[in-house]
């Protein structure tokens, strides 16, 4: 594992960040700026296709124009506040946004391809029973900028610009599995989706694209219909009893809820839905789930996903032993399913499926409490659950 420590701390820029603007933002705020709607198309190039970040670097655009445009907007990254690679390539970011909240963005290099899992929110409000990132003590949405910041932000570290032919990828998918719930960011989500997939930018094809969600059934449905992405969903769990328990956002939106909404999930080019699946120990791993699971997605273009509970400090479950966890990917397999179990990838920097959060937690905690002492109220912090 190695460890590079924290790059030193932006001066703060009031400048507008032209990152996260949608194309049409973009076109609107060039037109306002006095300046031709095609400036917009140039910039646009420059930022995602050549992953520029200062305008004196953006050789088609003259060079008073580089300048006015210095003047009033800038070209904006997360800081990485820490970034470590695991000795299996799994590399992982601690990033920080200007207001001093920090998210976590995992590239996770595989022989064919290399996935970069990203976060949609500064912790996240579902309280999943068995995830570590329920326990972060504050939680915002993150913005557009923070979104795609997180693809740019890792493309920086690789070197990847500009935007390279599909198949020479080094980063060329994305799961929007990190911290947070994507379905409760809809717009802020949608719009950094939009900004990744557009042609003349990064580039990055629907197809290559997942959105993972707890089950927020109201939005399924455009997700599908207005991005079109792949999509998986967190099951856990084969009854309303478990889920409910588990999940709590089960209660909201039950099983039959869920399963109809993704029954109706526009599958424009018959790709399946991917079920999430994380196994713990004498609650969902029954021969009995398995056989219950087959049922549940019957009538869905489906495929699974068997994730190993990765265990964190205070959490209440285990994990399923191995041969269990076999057992029930071949029940599921001899349904004829798909059911791989997940490899746990950068354990040594918790870097897995759930660990997301618990460093900056401790930066935070340490944050916090210099506010408290201080003597700065902080209505919104509540106690780690830890
Ligand atoms: N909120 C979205 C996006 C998070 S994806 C969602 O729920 O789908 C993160 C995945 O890791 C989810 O499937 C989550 O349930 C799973 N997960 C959470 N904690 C875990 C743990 N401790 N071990 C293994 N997987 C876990």
């Amino acid at each position: 594992m190695t460890e590079i420590a924290a790059s030193s701390p932006q001066t703060p820029d009031h400048r507008t960040d032209l990152v996260g603007l949608s194309r049409d933002a973009l076109v609107a705020e060039m037109v306002a700026f006095g300046e031709k709607a095609f400036r917009a198309k140039q910039i646009w190039h420059w930022i995602y296709n050549r992953g520029v970040t200062d305008f004196a670097q953006m050789s088609s655009l003259a060079r008073p124009l580089q300048l006015k445009l210095a003047g009033s907007y800038r070209v904006g990254r997360p800081s990485v506040v820490r970034e470590q690679t695991s000795t299996d390539g799994t590399r992982k970011w601690l990033l920080g946004f200007g207001d001093r909240n920090q998210a976590e963005t995992v590239y996770i290099p595989e022989e064919d391809r290399g996935t970069l899992c990203i976060s949609s929110q500064v912790g996240c409000t579902l309280t999943c029973q068995f995830c570590h990132t329920g326990t972060q003590l504050l939680v915002r949405n993150l913005t557009p900028a923070e979104i795609v910041g997180q693809f740019m932000a890792a493309r920086d570290s690789y070197g990847e610009w500009p935007t390279p032919d599909d198949g020479t990828r080094l980063l060329s998918n994305i799961v929007m599995m990190g911290m947070g719930e994507p379905l409760f960011n809809y717009e802020n989500v949608a719009t950094a989706l939009r900004i990744i997939m557009d042609g003349e930018g990064i580039a990055l094809s629907k197809r290559r694209i997942t959105l993972s969600t707890a089950g927020v059934v109201p939005q399924i449905k455009r997700c599908g219909e207005e991005l079109g992405v792949n999509l998986a969903v967190s099951l856990h769990a084969t009854t309303d009893d478990v889920r409910d328990r588990i999940m709590p956002i089960n209660r909201k939106y039950p099983l039959k809820e869920l399963m109809a909404a993704l029954r109706d999930y526009p599958a424009h080019n018959a790709r399946r839905i991917t079920f999430e699946y994380v196994m713990l120990k004498d609650v969902n791993d029954s021969e009995a789930d398995a056989r219950q699971l087959i049922r549940l997605v019957k009538g869905i273009p489906a495929k699974f996903n068997l994730i190993p509970f990765n265990k964190w400090p205070g959490a209440e479950f285990d994990c399923t032993p191995m041969k269990q966890i076999e057992r029930f990917s071949d029940l599921l397999f001899q349904a004829g399913y798909s059911a791989p179990i997940r490899q746990t990838r950068g354990a040594d920097i918790l870097a897995a499926c759930g660990q997301l959060k618990s460093d900056s937690e401790r930066i935070r905690m340490i944050q916090l409490k210099e506010r408290l002492a201080d003597g700065v109220k902080d209505e919104h912090a509540r106690p780690a659950a830890e």
